[in-house]
């Protein structure tokens, strides 16, 4: 008998875990409560590794992947005051061939849209928007979620993929339930472009970093590559409520809290209209098994192990939950909920618990001053794509 599952929030991470879920040989009956009025995403890029992309060709979703996607030629890190290059590593085919899947930029919205379009298509479970979840209750064969509005529904097994703040989280029996998500103090700023609207000297098709003292810089193409992506990440105060991802600012905002930054850099960020802010949040590491799944509930995505975005891997570690768990689920009855979420924890824990710590030791090395900024460029500059590329994530 497939089971009957209730995800909680329909971001990357919910869509993604209904879609496995439904595509997996168990068939499952798969509901998704989202807590806004239409289900969408913020407009923001994402990147997406070959590790991402691998479970979204599985997901079946290929052609529709290749034809919102952007493919970046490579990865340029330069020095944000000089523009200096600092290294370069291919992506590309070089991506493809080594990795046997592609290196992939696509606005967040379209990336939801095709995961969407894909959960409808399949239509084995209903979508229910203006649901915001508050009460959780779970007995040994059931649980029950409830909202803001008093109404209520009981499913075989719950997945909390309600992302930073996620209120399935606080009500699960595990270790870390009640602690709330550190604030970093830090600040992404972001802005989106039509490159045709940009001058030609600033459109580009790969991923350019720019490092600088407690900040970095990043821009890529999205949209098959018609749209440019900015973001600027400061040790800066957090602009407004950290819980509004999309906060309006400015460039003025934004150079208020960094300086000018170099030539290069200042006339691109000139250049780019309509900034918004985003307060930057993370949990440590998860610490353990028991932190993503107790019996008949468990997490995936940013609710289960949030982290700062200096690696890029936030969307794609939620993807990699989904399908793992869509693994672990896939001959499993109503009845082995509970096996089933263990084994997806005691997959995924560590691996997630890696990407969280490296995430925040790339915010140290980016963001790097004085002596230990000098060893980096230096090393940068003897082992380029060495340094650059990341085996152990996209080959995972
Ligand atoms: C500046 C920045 C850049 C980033 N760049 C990248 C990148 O290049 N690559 C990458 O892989 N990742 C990146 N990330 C990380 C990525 O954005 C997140 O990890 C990812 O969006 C998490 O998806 P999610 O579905 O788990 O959570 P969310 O996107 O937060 O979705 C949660 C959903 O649940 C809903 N919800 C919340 N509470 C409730 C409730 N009580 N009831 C019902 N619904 C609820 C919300 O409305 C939302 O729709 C970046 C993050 C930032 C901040």
């Amino acid at each position: 008998m497939p089971a009957h599952i209730l995800v909680a929030g329909g971001g990357i991470g919910g869509l993604a875990t209904a879609l496995a879920l439904s595509s997996s040989r168990g068939r499952h009956r798969v509901d998704v409560f989202e807590q806004a009025a239409v289900f969408g995403e913020i407009g923001a890029g994402v990147q997406l590794g070959p590790n991402a992309t691998r479970r979204l060709q599985q997901l079946d979703l290929s052609p529709g992947l290749a034809a919102i996607a952007a493919k970046p030629e490579a990865l340029v890190v330069h020095s944000a005051g000089s523009g200096a290059v600092l290294a370069r590593l291919p992506l590309g085919d070089a991506m493809q061939q080594c990795y046997g899947a592609p290196y992939f930029c696509v606005h967040r919205a379209d990336l939801h849209a095709l995961l969407l379009d894909a959960v409808r298509a399949r239509g084995t479970g209903t979508l229910v928007t203006g649901a915001r979840l508050e009460l959780v209750e779970t007995s040994d064969d059931l649980v029950c979620v409830s909202s803001a509005d008093a109404r209520a529904w009981e499913g075989e097994a719950l997945v909390g993929a309600d992302g930073l703040w996620s209120l399935v989280r606080q009500q699960m029996d595990t270790p870390s339930a009640a602690e709330p998500p550190r604030v970093t103090g830090h600040t992404a700023w972001r802005a989106l472009a039509r490159q045709s609207d940009l001058p030609a000297a600033l459109r580009r098709q790969q991923v350019d970093v720019w490092l600088g003292p407690q900040l970095h810089a990043v821009a890529y193409p999205v949209r098959g590559g018609e749209w440019l992506n900015v973001v600027v990440i400061a040790e800066s105060a957090p602009a407004g409520d950290a819980r509004d991802w999309d906060q309006t600012s400015s460039i003025a905002a934004l150079q208020q809290a960094t300086g000018r930054s170099g030539i290069a850099l200042q006339a691109l960020l000139e250049a780019m209209p309509g900034w918004r802010a985003w307060t930057l949040s993370d949990r440590a590491p998860v610490a353990s098994a028991a932190d993503m799944a107790h019996e008949r509930v468990a997490l995936v995505g940013d609710a289960a192990h949030p982290m700062v975005p200096y690696l890029a891997q936030g969307a794609g570690m939620a993807i990699e939950d989904a399908v793992a768990l869509a693994d672990a689920l896939a001959d499993a009855g109503a009845a082995d909920v509970p096996h089933a979420f263990a084994r997806y924890a005691q997959a995924r824990w560590q691996r997630n618990a890696q990407v969280q710590a490296r995430a925040r030791r790339n915010g140290e090395v980016f963001h790097a001053t004085g002596a230990v900024r000098l060893a980096r460029d230096l090393a940068m500059r003897t082992l380029g794509a060495r340094l650059l590329d990341q085996p152990w994530l996209y080959g995972g």
